[in-house]
Protein backbone atom coordinates (compact mmCIF):
# COMPACT_ATOMS: atom_id res chain seq x y z
CA UNK A 1 0.00 0.00 0.00
CA UNK A 2 1.01 3.35 -0.96
CA UNK A 3 1.81 5.73 1.45
CA UNK A 4 -0.87 8.88 1.55
CA UNK A 5 1.11 11.91 -0.38
CA UNK A 6 -0.74 14.43 2.42
CA UNK A 7 0.78 12.36 4.93
CA UNK A 8 4.26 12.59 3.29
CA UNK A 9 4.15 16.18 2.96
CA UNK A 10 2.54 16.38 7.18
CA UNK A 11 5.46 13.92 8.01
CA UNK A 12 8.50 15.94 6.18
CA UNK A 13 10.21 16.94 10.15
CA UNK A 14 9.94 13.64 11.16
CA UNK A 15 13.72 12.60 11.42
CA UNK A 16 12.85 8.71 12.29
CA UNK A 17 11.79 6.67 9.42
CA UNK A 18 10.13 4.18 11.75
CA UNK A 19 8.12 6.85 12.34
CA UNK A 20 7.55 8.59 9.22
CA UNK A 21 6.43 4.95 7.62
CA UNK A 22 3.58 4.22 10.20
CA UNK A 23 2.28 7.84 9.87
CA UNK A 24 1.77 7.92 6.25
CA UNK A 25 0.33 4.49 6.15
CA UNK A 26 -2.90 6.11 8.35
CA UNK A 27 -5.66 7.73 6.60
CA UNK A 28 -6.90 10.20 8.18
CA UNK A 29 -10.06 10.73 6.54
CA UNK A 30 -11.18 7.38 7.92
CA UNK A 31 -10.91 9.00 11.31
CA UNK A 32 -12.81 12.68 10.32
CA UNK A 33 -16.42 12.85 10.21
CA UNK A 34 -18.48 12.39 7.29
CA UNK A 35 -19.60 16.01 6.88
CA UNK A 36 -15.84 17.15 7.44
CA UNK A 37 -14.03 15.22 4.77
CA UNK A 38 -12.88 17.69 2.75
CA UNK A 39 -10.55 19.06 5.50
CA UNK A 40 -9.59 15.38 6.61
CA UNK A 41 -5.47 16.34 5.54
CA UNK A 42 -5.76 19.98 6.76
CA UNK A 43 -3.31 20.70 9.44
CA UNK A 44 -5.47 21.53 12.67
CA UNK A 45 -7.41 19.68 14.80
CA UNK A 46 -10.80 18.67 13.53
CA UNK A 47 -14.35 17.99 15.79
CA UNK A 48 -15.40 14.77 16.40
CA UNK A 49 -18.44 15.11 18.65
CA UNK A 50 -18.60 15.20 22.48
CA UNK A 51 -15.76 18.57 22.55
CA UNK A 52 -13.27 16.09 21.66
CA UNK A 53 -11.11 16.79 18.48
CA UNK A 54 -8.97 14.30 16.56
CA UNK A 55 -5.43 15.77 17.04
CA UNK A 56 -3.45 17.97 14.64
CA UNK A 57 -1.78 15.61 12.19
CA UNK A 58 2.01 17.01 12.58
CA UNK A 59 1.43 16.81 16.09
CA UNK A 60 0.43 13.48 16.21
CA UNK A 61 3.46 12.50 14.19
CA UNK A 62 5.69 14.17 15.93
CA UNK A 63 4.26 12.63 19.39
CA UNK A 64 4.62 9.41 17.60
CA UNK A 65 8.39 10.36 17.68
CA UNK A 66 8.61 11.75 21.09
CA UNK A 67 7.48 9.16 22.32
CA UNK A 68 10.41 7.14 21.13
CA UNK A 69 9.00 3.41 20.21
CA UNK A 70 10.12 0.37 20.03
CA UNK A 71 8.57 -2.72 17.50
CA UNK A 72 8.16 -4.57 21.08
CA UNK A 73 6.32 -2.37 23.27
CA UNK A 74 3.24 -2.11 25.11
CA UNK A 75 1.96 1.42 25.06
CA UNK A 76 -0.99 2.58 26.97
CA UNK A 77 -3.26 5.42 25.30
CA UNK A 78 -5.12 7.84 27.12
CA UNK A 79 -8.02 8.87 24.98
CA UNK A 80 -8.83 7.21 22.06
CA UNK A 81 -11.30 9.57 21.10
CA UNK A 82 -10.75 9.47 17.01
CA UNK A 83 -8.43 6.37 17.15
CA UNK A 84 -6.06 8.15 14.85
CA UNK A 85 -2.94 8.28 17.10
CA UNK A 86 -3.99 5.00 18.01
CA UNK A 87 -3.46 3.60 14.38
CA UNK A 88 -0.57 5.12 14.33
CA UNK A 89 0.71 3.27 17.33
CA UNK A 90 -0.12 0.53 16.59
CA UNK A 91 1.77 0.45 13.09
CA UNK A 92 4.87 1.74 15.45
CA UNK A 93 4.67 -0.92 18.74
CA UNK A 94 3.77 -4.32 19.33
CA UNK A 95 0.32 -3.82 21.66
CA UNK A 96 -1.49 -1.17 22.40
CA UNK A 97 -4.05 -0.47 24.96
CA UNK A 98 -6.25 2.54 24.63
CA UNK A 99 -8.99 4.07 27.20
CA UNK A 100 -11.84 6.21 26.24
CA UNK A 101 -14.15 7.77 28.69
CA UNK A 102 -16.91 8.69 26.73
CA UNK A 103 -18.62 5.49 25.57
CA UNK A 104 -19.98 6.83 21.93
CA UNK A 105 -16.52 7.86 21.30
CA UNK A 106 -15.14 4.24 22.30
CA UNK A 107 -17.55 1.99 20.27
CA UNK A 108 -16.86 4.13 16.69
CA UNK A 109 -12.58 4.23 17.29
CA UNK A 110 -13.33 0.49 18.47
CA UNK A 111 -15.23 -0.15 15.35
CA UNK A 112 -13.62 1.67 12.84
CA UNK A 113 -10.26 0.40 14.01
CA UNK A 114 -11.13 -3.12 13.34
CA UNK A 115 -12.60 -2.30 10.59
CA UNK A 116 -9.39 -1.35 9.31
CA UNK A 117 -7.37 -4.58 10.10
CA UNK A 118 -5.53 -3.79 13.39
CA UNK A 119 -5.10 -7.12 15.56
CA UNK A 120 -3.07 -5.89 17.98
CA UNK A 121 -5.13 -2.92 19.94
CA UNK A 122 -6.93 -3.43 23.56
CA UNK A 123 -10.07 -1.08 24.14
CA UNK A 124 -11.49 0.01 27.55
CA UNK A 125 -14.21 2.61 27.80
CA UNK A 126 -13.76 4.43 30.70
CA UNK A 127 -11.82 6.84 33.00
CA UNK A 128 -7.89 6.67 32.00
CA UNK A 129 -7.08 8.97 34.70
CA UNK A 130 -5.63 5.74 37.05
CA UNK A 131 -4.08 4.11 33.93
CA UNK A 132 -4.69 0.51 33.18
CA UNK A 133 -3.36 -1.35 36.34
CA UNK A 134 -4.55 -4.79 35.31
CA UNK A 135 -2.49 -4.93 32.12
CA UNK A 136 0.47 -2.89 33.78
CA UNK A 137 3.46 -2.35 33.50
CA UNK A 138 3.80 -0.76 29.93
CA UNK A 139 6.89 0.17 28.03
CA UNK A 140 5.86 3.51 27.00
CA UNK A 141 2.67 5.72 28.01
CA UNK A 142 0.93 8.39 25.99
CA UNK A 143 -1.97 10.30 27.22
CA UNK A 144 -3.84 13.16 23.96
CA UNK A 145 -5.99 14.31 26.97
CA UNK A 146 -4.78 17.11 29.34
CA UNK A 147 -3.76 16.01 33.09
CA UNK A 148 -4.00 18.85 35.92
CA UNK A 149 -0.53 17.50 37.66
CA UNK A 150 1.75 15.25 37.64
CA UNK A 151 0.32 12.06 36.71
CA UNK A 152 1.47 9.67 39.28
CA UNK A 153 -0.94 7.26 38.84
CA UNK A 154 0.24 6.41 35.09
CA UNK A 155 3.80 6.96 36.00
CA UNK A 156 3.71 3.67 38.65
CA UNK A 157 2.35 2.14 35.87
CA UNK A 158 5.36 2.62 33.88
CA UNK A 159 8.42 -0.01 33.49
CA UNK A 160 11.73 0.56 33.95
CA UNK A 161 13.38 3.10 31.41
CA UNK A 162 9.77 3.44 30.28
CA UNK A 163 9.03 6.94 28.90
CA UNK A 164 5.76 8.80 29.41
CA UNK A 165 4.57 11.41 27.32
CA UNK A 166 1.49 13.12 28.99
CA UNK A 167 0.32 16.91 28.58
CA UNK A 168 0.08 18.66 31.48
CA UNK A 169 -1.87 21.72 32.94
CA UNK A 170 -5.19 23.95 33.27
CA UNK A 171 -8.24 23.75 31.83
CA UNK A 172 -8.39 25.28 29.14
CA UNK A 173 -5.11 26.96 29.53
CA UNK A 174 -1.89 26.35 28.20
CA UNK A 175 -0.38 23.19 28.71
CA UNK A 176 3.27 21.37 28.53
CA UNK A 177 3.49 18.34 26.95
CA UNK A 178 5.83 16.49 30.03
CA UNK A 179 8.53 13.55 28.87
CA UNK A 180 8.55 11.36 31.55
CA UNK A 181 11.28 8.79 31.98
CA UNK A 182 11.83 6.36 34.35
CA UNK A 183 15.07 6.27 35.70
CA UNK A 184 15.79 3.87 39.08
CA UNK A 185 12.93 4.47 41.00
CA UNK A 186 12.61 8.20 40.38
CA UNK A 187 11.95 10.18 37.12
CA UNK A 188 13.24 12.38 34.64
CA UNK A 189 10.91 15.09 33.71
CA UNK A 190 11.43 17.81 30.61
CA UNK A 191 8.86 20.28 29.67
CA UNK A 192 8.86 19.82 25.54
CA UNK A 193 6.50 22.38 23.36
CA UNK A 194 3.43 23.97 25.41
CA UNK A 195 0.28 22.71 23.72
CA UNK A 196 -3.40 22.82 24.36
CA UNK A 197 -5.69 19.30 24.36
CA UNK A 198 -8.70 18.62 26.10
CA UNK A 199 -8.83 18.29 29.72
CA UNK A 200 -9.58 14.91 31.52
CA UNK A 201 -13.61 15.10 32.22
N1 LIG B 1 -5.89 11.27 20.12
C1 LIG B 1 -7.27 11.50 19.75
C2 LIG B 1 -7.80 12.79 20.31
C3 LIG B 1 -8.18 12.71 21.71
S1 LIG B 1 -9.12 14.10 22.30
C4 LIG B 1 -7.41 11.52 18.25
O1 LIG B 1 -6.39 11.62 17.54
O2 LIG B 1 -8.54 11.44 17.77
C5 LIG B 1 -9.15 13.65 23.99
C6 LIG B 1 -10.03 12.47 24.31
O3 LIG B 1 -9.89 12.18 25.69
C7 LIG B 1 -11.53 12.73 24.07
O4 LIG B 1 -12.03 11.75 23.21
C8 LIG B 1 -12.13 12.60 25.46
O5 LIG B 1 -13.42 12.03 25.47
C9 LIG B 1 -11.13 11.71 26.16
N2 LIG B 1 -11.15 11.79 27.64
C10 LIG B 1 -11.49 12.85 28.41
N3 LIG B 1 -11.39 12.54 29.71
C11 LIG B 1 -10.99 11.24 29.76
C12 LIG B 1 -10.73 10.34 30.84
N4 LIG B 1 -10.86 10.71 32.12
N5 LIG B 1 -10.35 9.08 30.53
C13 LIG B 1 -10.21 8.68 29.24
N6 LIG B 1 -10.45 9.51 28.17
C14 LIG B 1 -10.83 10.76 28.44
Amino acid sequence: MAPYPEAVKLARGIRDPRVREAFCRVDRSRFVPATLQSAAWEDHPLPIGDNATISQPSLVAEMSAWLSTTPSARVLEIGTGSGYQTAILAGLCAEIYTMELNPDLARTARARLEALGFQNIHYKAGDGAKGWPEAAPFDRIIATVAFPGKPQALLDQLEDSGIALVPVGPDGGTQSLMRYRQVQQSYRSEAIIPVRFLSLR
